[in-house]
C-alpha cells in the first residue's frame, strides 16, 4: 500500500535548512494496522503528510496504492486525496457551521455524487460509527468522541483503502478513545482498510497490528511482525 525509498523532507528557516524527515525507507502491506510513534518533533506528523499527499518530499519517493505522489501536479493530488484515502486529525477540524450529515457528505458533493446516493450513503456511514441520530446537529453540539466518530465517518465517505490517522485519540478521554480506537481496528479487521495511526499512546498503540517508532527525523525501529523488513 505505501513504500517509500530515502524520504526526506527539509524545510527552509531563517536559522538555515532543517530536515524534520531523514532519509527513510518503509513499506507497509494493505490490510496493515500501523502506529507510528515517537517524541514529540521526532517527525510523525511530517511523514503522515507526505503519505497523504499533503505535502511534497524535498527528495526520495513515495508510492501509495500504486500512485506515485512525488511526480503528481497539483491538480492531481487534490484528486489523489480526496479519493484514494481519508485523513484524520487530532481537532477533528469538522466545519463548524455545517451539520453533521453536510460534513460526512463533503467530499461526495466534491465529487458530483448524485443527491440520493449521498443521502443513502451518510446515513449508512453515520450508523457505522453509531452517530445515527446526530446528523441534524452541529458538531459543537457533540462530545469530542462523536466530533471524531463524525470526522472518522467523513474520512471513509468515498470509500478509501486507505485511512490515516495524526493523534486521533489525542483530544479525547480514555472511554471516548477507546470507542474510537475499537471503530478504528473493526475498519481494519472487517472492512480490510490499511490504517496508519500517529499516536503518543502506548494503549492506542497496542490496538497496531506493528509500531513503526521515530527518533529525530529517522525511523529507528519498524517492531516487524513478519514478512520483509526495508
Ligand atoms: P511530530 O508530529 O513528531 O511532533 P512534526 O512532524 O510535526 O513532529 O515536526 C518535526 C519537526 O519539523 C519539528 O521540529 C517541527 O518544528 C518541524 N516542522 C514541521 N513542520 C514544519 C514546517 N512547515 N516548517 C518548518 N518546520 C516544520
Ligand atoms: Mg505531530
Amino acid at each position: 500500500m505505501i513504500h517509500t525509498q530515502d524520504l526526506t523532507k527539509t524545510f527552509q528557516l531563517e536559522s538555515g535548512p532543517f530536515t524534520a524527515l531523514k532519509p527513510s525507507s518503509l513499506r507497509i502491506n494493505k490490510g496493515e494496522f500501523i502506529a507510528i510513534m515517537g517524541p514529540s518533533g521526532s517527525g510523525k506528523s511530517t511523514l503522515l503528510q507526505l503519505i497523504g499527499g499533503l505535502d511534497l518530499p524535498t527528495s526520495g519517493s513515495i508510492a501509495v496504492d500504486g500512485v506515485q505522489l512525488e511526480s503528481l501536479n497539483e491538480h492531481e493530488r487534490t484528486l489523489f486525496r480526496r479519493t484514494k484515502l481519508g485523513f484524520v486529525f487530532q481537532n477533528y477540524q469538522l466545519l463548524p457551521t455545517m451539520t453533521v450529515a453536510e460534513n460526512v457528505a463533503l467530499s461526495l458533493s466534491a465529487n458530483k455524487t448524485p443527491k440520493a446516493e449521498i443521502a443513502a450513503r451518510v446515513s449508512q456511514l453515520l450508523a457505522a460509527v453509531n452517530l445515527a441520530d446526530k446528523s441534524g446537529q452541529f458538531p459543537s453540539q457533540l462530545s469530542g468522541g462523536q466530533q471524531q466518530r463524525v470526522a472518522i465517518a467523513r474520512a471513509l465517505a468515498m470509500k478509501p483503502a486507505l485511512l490515516l490517522a495524526d493523534e486521533p485519540t489525542g483530544n479525547l478521554d480514555r472511554r471516548n478513545g477507546e470507542a474510537v480506537l475499537r471503530l478504528l481496528s473493526q475498519l481494519n479487521k472487517e472492512e480490510g482498510i490499511t490504517i496508519v495511526m500517529v499516536t503518543h499512546d502506548r494503549q492506542a498503540a497496542a490496538a497496531a497490528d506493528r509500531i513503526v517508532m521515530l527518533q529525530d527525523g529517522e525511523i529507528v525501529d519498524t517492531d516487524w511482525k513478519g514478512g520483509e523488513l526495508q
